[in-house]
């Protein structure tokens, strides 16, 4: 495993391949307070780009490129944050995406632990670290447990995509599955606009 720390945007020349791996960093969990830092991406071969945003620009025509290409799935864990964010910090509407958050809400109904480090444990087999979740993401520098972790998040999410699409495909709940992603810009748009935690299908 390889971390490639780029600062500011992706090298152009880069081609992370048709599926890619996306996570994003950022101060803290509000969308009206709390800035995007960092943004990470993999191909999935096992190597990770984390890019540190250059704020309050956000002058990364590489990442952009990346994110909003039609051509590109995104692979996300709760996709509804980072989505919300890059429309907000990077003007960029993600799609198509593959949420594993969803997918494993809707695949995994034995249980209701569906966050990153359960999923991935069940799944995969792998441990994740999650020490650095709550460090300063807006640090001049990131440091080398910070990079770690950063590329710990993007690092397992192909396999993980791999292993719910066939739970998925089994419980007859792809279309589904699609349907909802499908969604995720309107919701995250729904969380800028101010729109409650509340489901918006909610009868009150
Ligand atoms: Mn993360």
């Amino acid at each position: 495993m390889t971390v490639h720390y780029h600062k500011g945007d992706l090298p152009a020349d880069l081609d992370l391949g048709p599926i890619v791996a996306v996570d994003t960093e950022t101060l803290g969990l509000s969308l009206t307070r709390d800035m995007l830092c960092v943004v990470q991406l993999s191909a999935g071969d096992g190597d990770a780009h984390v890019v540190q945003m250059v704020r309050p620009d956000y002058d990364c025509p590489n990442l952009k490129r990346v994110l909003a290409d039609p051509a590109v799935e995104k692979i996300l864990h709760f996709a509804r944050f980072d989505v919300a964010m890059a429309e907000k910090y990077l003007g960029v509407t993600m799609e198509p995406i593959f949420c594993t958050k969803i997918a494993s809400k809707l695949a995994r109904t034995y249980t209701d632990r569906h966050g990153l480090k359960d999923v991935t444990r069940e799944l995969v087999g792998a441990d994740m670290n999650k020490q650095q979740q709550s460090s300063d993401w807006g640090a001049a520098d990131l440091s080398p447990a910070q990079l770690e972790y950063a590329a710990s998040d993007v690092l397992y999410l192909h396999k993980l995509r791999e292993k719910l699409m066939m739970m998925l495909d089994r419980e007859g709940r792809l279309e589904l599955a699609k349907a909802c992603f499908d969604f995720l810009p309107t919701r995250a748009r729904l969380d800028l606009a101010g729109w409650p935690e509340t489901d918006i299908f909610a009868h009150s």
